[in-house]
């Protein structure tokens, strides 16, 4: 009888612990999700920004470009002076 109740008593403390240690992870995933979310938005709005800069880039180098009346390489793209005989980059010949 007396092993019965200590048994029982250590079944009790037992599920009490295992219920308690289930709430404590059940919270740190409750907070690692909250976490997760917050960096999400985070990222989206600093995603914005860096696509409204780099498109503004891609227009400043543009109107620069038609500006000097640079010559584009056929070969790597490279934009070069427009008395250029050769791209500065890869070599190629440009006329
Ligand atoms: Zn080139």
């Amino acid at each position: 009888m007396r092993e019965r109740n200590a048994e029982s008593a250590e079944g009790a403390e037992l599920n009490q612990l295992e219920g308690a240690l289930a709430k404590k992870e059940h919270s740190l995933q409750a907070l690692y999700c909250q976490l997760g979310k917050s960096v999400l938005e985070l990222a989206d709005g600093e995603k914005e920004k860096i696509d409204i800069l780099v498109d503004d880039i891609i227009e400043t180098r543009k109107k620069l470009v038609a500006i000097r009346q640079e010559i584009e390489c056929p070969e790597c793209m490279t934009y070069n002076p427009n008395d250029s005989r050769y791209c500065r980059r890869c070599g190629t010949p440009i006329k």
